[in-house]
């Protein structure tokens, strides 16, 4: 951008928790951003905005007010949307706890939790998009997913076209909450998809998150209510932060006088944001008959 003349660039995201500065020192682009002069913003100011589908958003003033936003994303699994990639990415245009008002308007339905993430894009359109693949994630991402080197780059100016090349490098294309939604809202063709640069490589070996394990048929399904997984706490690792009560759009997070976090299920939306937000990894997923032991 500096050698394209661009005067003011800014580097900016509104994590769950934290900061965008904290996040940038620890993950090394602070570092990049001071060598080129570049300031790192917080996503903290929300505005209102209405979606491309009639949505009623609060987005980053930050992001509305930037001429042209280049989306970078790391090609990584998630346990509730299986895989988080550009679409996903631009969650973080909403501020701060605002984005678990959205799992708890959107509940269970991963299908309308997807649409909604579809809309924001739309409403946001990145000039262009990058995942960044050099190291990716894999497992149960993105708090205890394992690093997996991809050595790879996708880029491109449609987010859903980006992202389907990704999910397709390790054969997630078919079940991906956030490419049907698009396929749905007709935002996305993959056969129309113009692939330039490298073949396309695939991972056989790409461990998907275990809340998209393989039914009897063999084939992925991450709809079904019989791989349905709750978090479970482990008190030995529990320090009683309350981060994960905080932020639980559900209510389903309580802490016992000895300080440790307890889930109740029956009010649990299985968002797994406590699990991405635990800064101990205290808490795991695991299916309801290993829950009631
Ligand atoms: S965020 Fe983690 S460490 Fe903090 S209370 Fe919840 S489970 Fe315990
Ligand atoms: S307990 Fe965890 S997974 Fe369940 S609703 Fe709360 S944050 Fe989401």
């Amino acid at each position: 951008m500096k050698d394209f003349g661009v005067s003011k660039i800014t580097v900016g995201d509104s994590p769950a928790v934290s900061s965008a500065i904290r996040v940038a020192k620890k993950s090394g682009v602070e570092e990049v951003c001071k060598k080129y002069g570049v300031d790192i913003v917080d996503f903290n100011t929300p505005v209102k905005v209405k979606g491309k589908f009639g949505r009623n958003f609060e987005l980053s003033r930050e992001v509305l007010e930037a001429d042209k936003i280049i989306n970078i994303a790391k090609f990584k699994t998630h346990t509730h949307m299986i895989m988080t990639l550009s679409v996903k990415n631009m969650f973080g245009a909403i501020v701060g706890l605002r984005k678990s008002a959205w799992h708890a308007k959107t509940g269970t339905n991963k299908m309308r939790f997807a649409d909604m993430l579809v809309e924001l894009y739309e409403t946001v359109r990145p000039t262009f998009n990058i995942i960044d693949g050099i190291w990716g994630m894999e497992g149960n991402g993105p708090r205890n997913g394992k690093p997996k080197k991809l050595g790879t780059l996708i880029i491109g100016q449609n987010g859903h076209a980006v992202d389907f090349i990704a999910c397709k490098m390790v054969k997630l294309q078919k079940v991906v909450p956030t490419l049907l939604a698009a396929e749905k809202r007709g935002l996305l063709s993959s056969k129309s998809i113009n692939l330039v640069g490298d073949s396309l490589r695939i991972f056989d070996d790409f461990i998907p998150p275990d809340t998209s394990i393989k039914g009897i048929t063999g084939i992925i399904n991450p709809f079904s209510r019989f791989s349905a997984k709750f978090p479970k706490v482990n008190p030995d690792e529990c320090i009683g932060c309350r981060i994960c009560e905080e932020h639980c759009p559900a209510n389903a997070i309580s802490i016992t006088a000895d300080d440790k976090a307890i889930v109740d299920i029956s009010k649990c939306i299985r968002c797994y944001v406590c699990q991405e937000v635990c800064p101990q990894n205290a808490i795991e997923l695991v299916r309801k008959n290993r829950y009631l032991r």
